[in-house]
C-alpha cells in the first residue's frame, strides 16, 4: 500500500512539474535545473565555439593559423577581420532559426552572450559604433533579429549603436539557396551608406547572424570601407 501511495505521489509530482515548468524549446525536455531558461543545459552544451585554426581575415577554418584562405589571397575582403562564434549546424542552427522565424524573442539574450564571449576573448579592440546588417524593409515585420542583438551588445559593451546609416535601399531575394554568383548579383546596389561622414575614420563592429559565402558582410564592408571606415565583422555562425 505504502508503495502504491509513493507511486501515486510521484505521478502527481510529474504532472505538476509538466504543468508548471517550461520545456526546452529545442528538445522538449523539462527545464528543472537552476538557471535553465528556454533551452536545457544539455542542448546548450552542444554549442561549441570554433576551436580550429582560422583564416586571419575571413575566419574560415584553415590548416595553419597564420595563413589566409585561398579566397582571401585572391580577393581580399574590405573588412579587417571577420569572426564567427560557431559552425552553423545542429543546436545553434535550430536556435538561430527559432529566433529568426519562430520569433521567440526572448532568445536574444542567450544569443547575444555568444557574441560577447567572442568579442571579449578574441577581439581586443575598442569600437566607435556597432552597425547591424540592415534587413529588408518590405518583409513587413517589426522584428529585426540582428538589430535586437545589436541593441543588447551596444548596452552591454557601451558601444553606441548606429542604425539607419548603412541602409537597404531595395528588397532582395533571400540569399539562402542562391549560388555564389547569384548572391553577388542579388545584392548589387542593395545597400547604401547614407551619410559617409558619420563613419569616416571610425572603427565599426558590423554584426550579422549567419556567414555563408560572406557576400552580405563583404558587400556592407565594402561600402563602409569606401566611406573610410575601419570594419571588423562578427557573426554568430558560419557554414563550413
Ligand atoms: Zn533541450
Ligand atoms: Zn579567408
Amino acid at each position: 500500500m505504502k508503495k502504491l501511495v509513493g507511486i501515486f505521489k510521484q505521478v502527481i509530482k510529474t504532472i505538476q512539474l509538466s504543468i508548471f515548468l517550461s520545456r526546452c524549446k529545442l528538445c522538449g525536455s523539462l527545464l528543472v535545473l537552476e538557471g535553465e531558461e528556454l533551452i536545457c543545459s544539455e542542448c546548450k552544451a552542444e554549442i561549441m565555439p570554433v576551436d580550429a585554426p582560422v583564416c586571419k581575415l575571413c575566419g574560415r577554418i584553415v590548416e595553419n593559423r597564420h595563413r589566409m584562405c585561398g579566397e582571401c589571397i585572391v580577393k581580399p575582403p574590405r573588412f579587417k577581420k571577420h569572426l564567427s562564434y560557431a559552425i552553423y549546424d545542429g543546436v545553434l542552427k535550430d536556435l538561430i532559426l527559432l529566433f529568426k522565424y519562430g520569433e521567440i524573442k526572448k532568445l536574444k539574450k542567450l544569443l547575444a552572450r555568444y557574441y560577447i564571449e567572442i568579442i571579449e576573448k578574441r577581439i581586443n579592440e575598442r569600437f566607435d559604433f556597432i552597425i547591424p546588417v540592415p534587413a529588408d524593409k518590405s518583409r513587413k515585420r517589426d522584428f529585426s533579429p540582428v538589430y535586437e542583438i545589436a541593441k543588447i551588445l551596444s548596452r552591454r559593451l557601451s558601444i553606441p549603436l548606429l542604425r539607419g546609416n548603412l541602409t537597404k535601399i531595395r528588397t532582395t531575394e533571400p540569399q539562402a539557396g542562391l549560388s555564389r554568383y547569384k548572391r553577388l548579383k542579388n545584392l548589387n546596389g542593395a545597400f547604401k551608406v547614407k551619410d559617409p561622414t558619420r563613419v569616416k575614420g571610425k572603427k565599426i563592429l558590423l554584426i550579422d547572424d549567419v556567414y555563408t559565402t560572406g557576400t552580405t558582410i563583404k558587400k556592407c564592408s565594402e561600402l563602409l570601407a569606401k566611406a573610410k571606415a575601419d570594419v571588423t565583422a562578427l557573426t554568430l555562425s558560419r557554414s563550413m
